[in-house]
C-alpha cells in the first residue's frame, strides 16, 4: 500500500477537474491547496468559449452552477492597437466553426474555482485546504509523494502512487522535478475588480501600449475585471510599488481614459508573475504535471483556463486505466508517454499561436499593423478570435496565406 492512489498539488481548475474526474473513476484521491476556498486568484476570469464544451462534458451540474453565479456573457473580442485603431472578433461568424453557445461566460475565479472544487469532492475526493506542499518524497529516481505544511507549521507527509503538479505558475512541484524553463517576454501582472466601469459591453476587451497591455471585461454584477500587465524591467525598474500607480498606468491608454472611478475599485490589486514559464516535460517517474504548471505562456490570448481544464481532462484519460487496473506498482514516466503525445496533438497549434501573439505585442508598430488588417477584414478578426478561444482550429490562423495577410 502506497497510502493514496494520487495527491495532487493545487486545486485550482486543473487540480480540481483531475481531481473530479479520478475520484468519478473510484480512485483515491488527495487534493491540496495551500489556500483556503473561496480565494481570488489574479486572471481576466473570461471561459473561452469551448471551455463551455468541456464544463458540459464534466457534468455533476458544472455548467448549471456556473450559469446560477453572477456572471457576464461575453460575445466576442475587442483589441485597440497603441496607434488607437480597433479591430472586433465575434464569436459567431461565416468560417464554418461554431462555439458551443454564441457567447462565453466570465465570472470571479472565486466562485468558479469554488464550484470545480466542491464538484469534486462531490464526487469523492479528499480536500486538505491550508496546506501547502513543500517538497517532495522520493523512493529511489521515483516520486513517492510529498511533504505538506499545515498553517500551524505542522510538516507531515503524503505518500501516492503519483503525484499530479497542478500548482500553477511557478509551480513547487516542476522546480523539484528540475523540469522549469523560462524565456522572454518576461512580463508580470496587476488585476483588480473595479464597478461600474463606463462603457463596459458584451465583448472583451484588449488594449495595447507601447510597453504593456490592460485587458477588461464584465464578470456580472457591474464589476469588471481589469488586468494590467508589463514587462517585468519596468516593474523592477521602478521604486515605488506598481500597485499604488495602478488607475494611473490605465489612463495612459487612450481607450481607458476616464472610465474607471478610482473609489469603485471593489477588489485590492494583485500582482503575478513573472511569465513566460513551462516544464521541459509534463511527466516524471511518478508525477505528472497540468495545468499552468505544464506551462503558461503569456495571458493576452485567454486560453489558460481551458488549457487547464482540456490539460485535465488529458490526463485522467492516462491515469485512470493505470490506477485502476489494481496494480500497485510506481507510475513511470514512460507509461504517461500517450499524456506528453495527447498533449502535443491537443496544444501544438495552441501554443504556437499563444507565442506568436504573446511575442508580438511587445512590438507597437506590429500591432498597430495586424490590427488595421484585422479591422478592415472582419472575417479574419473573427477567425483569429475564434481561434483563441479555442473552437477554430489553430492551424486556420497559422496557414501561410492567412499570415502573410495580416502581416505583409
Ligand atoms: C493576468 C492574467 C490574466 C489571465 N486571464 C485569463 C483569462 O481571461 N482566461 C483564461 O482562460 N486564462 C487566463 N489567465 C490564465 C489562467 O489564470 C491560468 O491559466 C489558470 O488559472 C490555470 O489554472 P491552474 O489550475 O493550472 O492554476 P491556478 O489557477 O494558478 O491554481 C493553482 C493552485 O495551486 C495552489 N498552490 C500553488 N502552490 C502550492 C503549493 N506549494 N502547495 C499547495 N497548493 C499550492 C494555489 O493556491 C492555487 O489554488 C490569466 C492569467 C493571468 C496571469
Amino acid at each position: 500500500m502506497r497510502g493514496w492512489d494520487v495527491v495532487i498539488v493545487g486545486a485550482g481548475p486543473a487540480g480540481s477537474t483531475t481531481a473530479l474526474l479520478l475520484a468519478r473513476a473510484g480512485v483515491r484521491v488527495l487534493l491540496l491547496d495551500r489556500a483556503r476556498f473561496p480565494r481570488h486568484k489574479a486572471c481576466s476570469e473570461y471561459l473561452s468559449p469551448a471551455t463551455t464544451a468541456v464544463l458540459e462534458r464534466l457534468g455533476a451540474g458544472v455548467l448549471e452552477q456556473v450559469e446560477g453565479a453572477a456572471h457576464a456573457k461575453l460575445y466576442g473580442m475587442k483589441v485597440v492597437a497603441p496607434d488607437g485603431t480597433a479591430m472586433c472578433g465575434r464569436f459567431t461568424s461565416g468560417h464554418g466553426h461554431a462555439p458551443p453557445r454564441p457567447y462565453s461566460f466570465a465570472l470571479s475565479r472565486a466562485a468558479f474555482d469554488s464550484i470545480l472544487l466542491r464538484a469534486a469532492q462531490r464526487e469523492g475526493a479528499v480536500v486538505h485546504q491550508g496546506v501547502a506542499v513543500e517538497d517532495l518524497l522520493w523512493d529511489g529516481g521515483t516520486v513517492a509523494g510529498v511533504v505538506v505544511r499545515s498553517g500551524d507549521g505542522q510538516r507531515a507527509t503524503r505518500n501516492a502512487s503519483i503525484v499530479v503538479g497542478a500548482d500553477g505558475l511557478h509551480s513547487v512541484i516542476a522546480r523539484r522535478l528540475g523540469l522549469v524553463r523560462t524565456s522572454p517576454p518576461r512580463r508580470v501582472a496587476f488585476t483588480a475588480h473595479v464597478a461600474d466601469v463606463a462603457g463596459v459591453d458584451g465583448v472583451g476587451e484588449l488594449h495595447v501600449g507601447a510597453d504593456g497591455y490592460v485587458g477588461l471585461g464584465p464578470i456580472g454584477g457591474g464589476v469588471t475585471t481589469v488586468a494590467l500587465v508589463v514587462p517585468l524591467a519596468r516593474v523592477q525598474r521602478r521604486a515605488r510599488d506598481f500597485r499604488a500607480d495602478f488607475f494611473t498606468e490605465l489612463e495612459r491608454y487612450p481607450g481607458l481614459a476616464g472610465r474607471f472611478d478610482r473609489r469603485r475599485m471593489v477588489r485590492e490589486v494583485l500582482a503575478t508573475g513573472p511569465f513566460a514559464q513551462w516544464s521541459r516535460r509534463p511527466v516524471a517517474d511518478g508525477a505528472l504535471l497540468v495545468g499552468d504548471a505544464a506551462d503558461f505562456f503569456d495571458p493576452f490570448t485567454g486560453q489558460g483556463i481551458y488549457a487547464a481544464l482540456r490539460g485535465a481532462e488529458l490526463a485522467a484519460d492516462s491515469l485512470i486505466p493505470r490506477l485502476t487496473g489494481g496494480a500497485d506498482a510506481p507510475i513511470s514516466a514512460t507509461t504517461l508517454e500517450p499524456y506528453v503525445r495527447a498533449r502535443r496533438r491537443e496544444f501544438a497549434g495552441k501554443w504556437a499561436l499563444e507565442r506568436l501573439i504573446g511575442v508580438g505585442v511587445g512590438w507597437p508598430a506590429l500591432t498597430n499593423r495586424v490590427v488595421s488588417r484585422l479591422a478592415r477584414r472582419p472575417d479574419l478578426a473573427d477567425l483569429v478570435v475564434g481561434a483563441t478561444g479555442n473552437f477554430v482550429p489553430a492551424h486556420r490562423v497559422l496557414a501561410p496565406g492567412v499570415l502573410a495577410r495580416l502581416l505583409l
